[in-house]
């Protein structure tokens, strides 16, 4: 292992190797990513890697648009083989009429950036995804852009265009602590033995505030368990992903057949568990029930959890530290980091080395949480 570079990366999630990929291709390459478990471990491994433009603020809009287009071109940039990338669309329900007055808004917004969504009548909705029930349906939007991926693929893309650039990618490697001198991280220590960086970037996911806290950042983030499950593979029944922000839920099926659902928790406590509950299981049937009661003849094969790794407006952290003045901060996002992820690599990638970001990330800087200047948005599982 190295025992100096430039840029130490502490996460080998979705995002920590696409940072360490858009830095080699841009010619930074005395890189090294340290995780502490296998690559994708961590929230990246365990999520339901949907990914979508419709979004309701303009930044995020512009943000998933422009990692959507990156995901189509994935495979031939990192040259790889499938990343299991189905577009079969995000069809939005509106269970009340503010929810559906609140998707029209989002709808003139993504229309102004070239999101190619619409809205759509209940029967409409019912057309496009003909097993849908859901009785109180007050409208819905639906853009067929949108996706889902394999977020294991994705992150084994990036990770090998990175190591061919150059890249020291460490699994098994935990850091342990960091040594800060003057206003610079200079060195990480691993539980594999002390490497001196130029800069570190905190993409350790749930853990981003207790990777700050070793530089000495306080962050104002905290992890929560999200429960998601698989289905046994069926032959092809639903193209889209079907989701409703008021219930918290989602539901696709993917290329393979099978179909991946989730909800939310209003009550989840913070924290780091990752456990499952039967109760879960209660709660998710009978809202799926309600919508599309087909598919609770499935039988289930697996549930499991992850962690949104969240901040007060459950919008990402981007951007430097402050103090010290080398510390990058790539975490907080909630539950959309994955599909985020290819911009966010790029973006990161060209503000460590000085350049102009492709798109103007300053608002998600750390300081907008003691400015008070949260970025709200409304549209979030
Ligand atoms: C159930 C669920 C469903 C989701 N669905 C979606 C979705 O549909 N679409 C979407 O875009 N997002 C979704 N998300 C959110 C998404 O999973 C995350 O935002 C994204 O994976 C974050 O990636 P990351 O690389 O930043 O973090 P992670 O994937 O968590 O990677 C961080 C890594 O850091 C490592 N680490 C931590 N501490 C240390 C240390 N001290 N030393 C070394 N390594 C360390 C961890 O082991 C981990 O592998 C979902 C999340 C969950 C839980």
């Amino acid at each position: 292992m190295k025992t100096s570079v430039d840029v130490a990366i502490v996460g080998g999630g979705v995002n920590g190797c696409a940072i360490a990929y858009n830095l080699a291709r841009l010619g930074c390459r005395n890189v090294a990513v340290y995780e502490r478990g296998c690559l994708a471990s961590g929230s990246t491994g365990r999520c339901a890697a949907g990914v979508r433009a419709q979004w309701g603020t303009e930044l995020n809009c512009r943000l998933s648009l422009a990692s959507l287009h990156k995901f189509e071109r994935l495979p031939e940039e990192l040259d790889y083989p499938d990343i299991e990338f189905k577009q079969g669309g995000y069809l939005i329900l509106a269970l009340s009429p503010p929810e559906m007055e609140q998707l029209r808004k989002n709808v003139a917004l993504q229309g102004t950036l070239g999101i190619p969504s619409r809205v759509v009548t209940p029967d409409e909705a019912r057309r496009i995804v003909p097993h849908l029930t859901a009785p109180d349906l007050v409208g819905a939007t639906f853009s067929p852009s949108d996706g889902h991926c394999n977020p294991f693929k994705v992150t084994d893309a990036y990770s090998l265009a990175a190591r061919r650039l150059g890249v020291e990618i460490n699994t098994a490697t935990e850091v342990l602590g960091m040594d800060v001198e003057g206003q610079r991280v200079v060195r990480v220590r691993t539980s594999r033995g002390p490497v001196s960086c130029g800069a570190v970037v905190d993409a350790a996911g749930p853990y981003s505030g207790v990777v700050a806290a070793m530089a000495g950042v306080g962050l104002p983030v905290y992890s929560q368990r999200h429960q998601i499950l698989v289905t046994e593979p069926v032959a092809p029944l639903q193209g889209p992903m079907v989701i409703s922000f008021s219930l918290g839920l989602y539901c696709q099926q993917t290329p393979h057949g099978s179909f991946i659902t989730g909800i939310g928790d209003p009550h989840e406590p913070k924290g780091f568990d990752t456990g499952h509950s039967w109760e879960f299981l209660e709660d998710l049937a009978e809202k799926i029930h309600r919508l599309m009661p087909l598919l609770t003849r499935l039988r289930i094969v697996r549930q499991w959890s992850g962690s949104y790794n969240m901040t007060p407006d459950a919008q990402a952290i981007l951007g430097l530290a402050g103090q010290p003045e080398n510390f990058w901060l790539t975490c907080g996002f909630s539950g959309h980091g994955l599909m985020q992820s290819p911009i966010v690599g790029e973006i990161m990638a060209q503000m460590i080395l000085g350049q102009e970001p492709t798109i103007n990330v300053g608002r998600l800087g750390l300081g907008r949480f003691e400015r008070g200047e949260l970025l709200l948005e409304p549209s979030v599982v």
